[in-house]
């Protein structure tokens, strides 16, 4: 399905109801989240290009971490997912003295509870940019995935604070946000914590006991003291439960 042939509303509901579905079919396994993450990069990787045909070429490029200064914010399933991935490749990585774990609570230490403006101010760079690169790239969360540039030297320039626009790509934000909408509702209706959590204090608490992951599918909000709300969790709801399909 596509945003391009659907409305937005359409492609919504068909993902929702589709997430619903994973969830239905996959509760208790294993691979339960692992297949609504890859189902919900897919359908951003395949809406985003099919909207970004005949547009300007993004100036994005491997080596630019700009934009990896603003705060992240992550759903459960992307956060837990992340910290399996560093659980994983921990053993490799401080062979060569990369200790993710304390590039992560150092830049905790930092940005913990500062909002948006500040993390922009304080210049703190994402735990993760190795050499100008991510080093979790094929696990990053949907907020990574959704900001898209025209224009780096305008990144560059706001994030020193010398202008505040930029000209990011509105198919890369607007999909990002029906994607992840469409991933937090059908989770309010499994009934599992639904919020968006701030990237570095949620992973440094997930890294820290292994037992939260399975807390979480059993209903337990383990990861709020990161919770992050730009829209209320009210508003949201309620937004959720008018843009349901009817049948949902
Ligand atoms: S996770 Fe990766 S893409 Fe996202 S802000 Fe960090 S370095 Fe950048």
């Amino acid at each position: 399905m596509s945003v391009e042939a659907l409305s937005s509303l359409d492609f919504f509901q068909q993902l929702q109801t589709h997430f619903s579905q994973i969830w239905q079919a996959l509760r208790g396994r294993s691979e339960l989240l692992d297949t609504l993450l890859m189902r919900a990069w897919q359908s951003f990787d395949l809406n985003v290009a099919s909207q970004c045909e005949g547009l300007p070429a993004l100036d994005c490029h491997k080596g630019c971490a700009t934009c990896c200064t603003l705060r992240v914010t992550a759903t459960a399933p992307e956060v837990f997912m992340l910290a399996r991935f560093i659980r994983a490749v921990t053993p490799g990585l401080m062979k060569h003295g990369v200790d993710l774990r304390a590039q992560i609570a150092q830049a905790n230490d930092v940005t913990c509870g500062v909002g948006e403006a500040g993390r922009v101010a304080a210049r703190q760079r994402c735990p993760f940019i190795a050499q100008g690169a991510c080093v979790v790239y094929q696990v990053r969360p949907l907020a990574c995935r959704g900001l898209a540039s025209y224009d780096r030297k305008a990144c560059a320039q706001a994030a020193s604070c010398r202008i505040d626009e930029i000209p990011y790509s509105e198919p890369h934000m607007q999909v990002r946000s029906l994607v992840q909408n469409a991933l937090q509702s059908a989770m309010r209706d499994a009934g599992v914590a639904w919020g968006n959590y701030e990237l570095n204090q949620a992973l440094l608490t997930a890294l820290d006991d292994d037992t939260l992951e399975a807390r979480w599918l059993a209903g337990e909000d383990v990861l709020n003291a990161a919770l992050v709300e730009e829209v209320s969790a009210q508003e949201m709801a309620h937004a959720f439960d008018l843009l349901k399909p009817a049948h949902g």
